[in-house]
């Protein structure tokens, strides 16, 4: 295999790596850096752990615990061989070889693309500025204030129909996102409220879930269905199946279900789809054209159809992983692989095996992308879960274990994984937490701050 000079003057390819997620991470990680010379872009400077996005969004655990630095995990893994870029990147052109971020346009000889996905509000794109959406870091805060807002101003309003009007609480998709995040509302509502907000009835406060079919986590057997099903009633949350949102009205405060029947709602957060993250896609070597709307190789859902080696489909050394990714050639997944952590994270092993059996020309070591899948779990509330394994389902406290296990070995980083397991033991005792602070990023102190602040600071000058 004959290796283009680079502009280091060296040998070594220039790999290109789209998103610090579980596969693009992984990707990193595991090639060979002797053989490539590797740029990862990310529009953040951190990589995170969406299945923990929903205890983030109901004060359960500090943004920080759950996002590592990627300069931190490059230079541990790779003393700083690998070169990271922040930067979110929004064209890519192939006939340039060049990915283009508002900041700056990055070569590469080879392209891994790993930006995963992001929310589908489908035919209601108003839903965007309306809706909560748990799909980043940033996304699930923003849900965490608003929510600490919402008690906060439900707990001076005068009557019991502005508390209710101010705390429906309106769950769209009855997947494992919108049962977590439903169900760790139904805790606030449950034994927060009459703990610290003593003003509040919890009759004033409702949580609905909102699915179109007949049963929650449809992905998962009927036995976990029946078992979140249970653990959300017991937590007070009002289960709708079979029922599709048609319309958001939030200046009426106002959910329109298809049915035509009408939910109040002062808050809706939307589980209900993800769509690949989308790309501007130029193959005309820089005249500004993009090649079409809708290239060849993007199918359903926006994802990049690849063949079972992650090669996206009629494109030369660019590949695809991870929830962007629509792998072929897997007899037992023949419309594409689940969007789930362990496959991102066993494609971007498997890419990295190959481009390194490659480069050191064993070729008879290249494979074809297998899944293993190792089964799916979800948690309801503080201390109950569902596992599906291959042989195996369970639900109740010993899932919540096996949860709670796989999830912190899962995390990045020592600190993290201790400052998690500490959060949670804590929680388990003992439902304070301290993490329930509504702090909004703000410019210079408020009013309220600076009145009470200035009087002494003008004394202490005068003096
Ligand atoms: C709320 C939630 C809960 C989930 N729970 C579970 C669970 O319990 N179990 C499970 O297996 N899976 C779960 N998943 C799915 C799992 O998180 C994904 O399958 C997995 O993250 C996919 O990995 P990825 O590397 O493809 O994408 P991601 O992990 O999403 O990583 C994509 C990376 O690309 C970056 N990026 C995006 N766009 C750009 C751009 N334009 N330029 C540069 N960088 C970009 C992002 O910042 C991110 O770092 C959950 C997902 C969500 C949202």
């Amino acid at each position: 295999m004959s290796l283009p000079d680079n502009e280091f003057g060296t040998r070594r390819k220039r790999v290109v790596v789209i998103g610090g997620g579980f596969a693009g991470l992984n990707f990193v990680k595991r090639l060979d850096l002797s053989a490539f010379d590797v740029t990862l872009v990310d529009r953040n400077n951190y990589h995170s752990f969406p299945p923990l996005f929903y205890q983030v969004a109901s004060s359960g655990l500090d943004p920080a615990s759950i996002c590592f630095p990627l300069r931190r995990e490059l230079r541990k893994r790779h003393g700083g061989r690998v070169r990271f870029s922040m930067g979110a990147v929004e064209e890519i052109d192939t006939a340039g070889r060049r990915v283009v971020t508002p900041l700056e346009v990055i070569p590469y000889d080879i392209l891994v693309v790993a930006a995963g996905t992001t929310n589908n509000f489908f035919n209601m794109p108003e839903l965007a500025d309306s809706v909560y959406t748990m799909k980043s870091t940033s996304e699930a805060l923003r849900c965490r204030n608003d929510i600490l807002a919402l008690l906060e101003r439900a707990s001076i309003a005068p009557t019991s129909d502005e508390r209710r009007r101010l705390l429906d609480f309106v769950v769209i998709g009855g997947g494992p996102t919108g049962v977590e995040i439903a169900g760790a509302i139904g805790e606030m509502k449950r034994y927060v409220l009459p703990r610290e907000y003593p003003l509040i009835s919890q009759d004033e406060m409702s949580i609905t879930i909102v699915e179109g079919s007949d049963r929650l986590l449809r992905t998962m057997s009927e036995d976990a269905s029946a078992a979140a099903r249970k653990s959300l009633e017991s937590l007070m949350v009002n289960i709708r199946l079979g029922a599709n949102m048609k319309e958001y009205l939030p200046d009426r405060n106002r959910v329109v279900l298809a049915d035509g029947s009408v939910l109040p709602a002062s808050m809706v957060i939307w589980t209900a789809g993800v769509t690949a993250t989308p790309f501007r896609w130029m193959s005309d070597a820089g005249e500004g054209k993009p090649t079409v709307a809708v290239p060849p190789f993007v199918g359903h859902g926006g994802r990049l159809k690849t063949d079972a080696y992650c090669r996206v489909e009629g494109l030369e050394d660019v590949y695809a992983l991870g929830d962007i990714a629509i792998v072929s050639g897997d007899p037992a997944f023949p419309t594409g692989h689940p969007q789930l952590a362990q496959v991102a994270l066993q494609q971007g092993k498997r890419l990295a095996a190959n481009l390194n059996a490659l480069t050191a020309g064993k070729a008879s070591r290249v494979r074809a992308f297998s899944y293993n899948d190792k089964g799916s779990m979800a948690t309801v509330g503080r201390n109950r879960a569902v596992v599906d394994l291959k042989h195996f389902r369970f639900h109740g406290f010993p899932a919540w274990m096996v949860w709670m296990f796989i999830h912190l070995i899962s995390i990045l980083g020592m600190r993290n994984k201790i400052t998690v397991l500490v959060n949670w033991i804590w929680a388990y005792f003992n439902y304070s937490t301290s993490l329930r602070l509504l702090i909004q990023p703000s410019r210079q102190p408020d009013n309220n701050d600076l009145g009470a602040f200035s009087e002494g600071e003008e004394s202490a000058g005068d003096s």
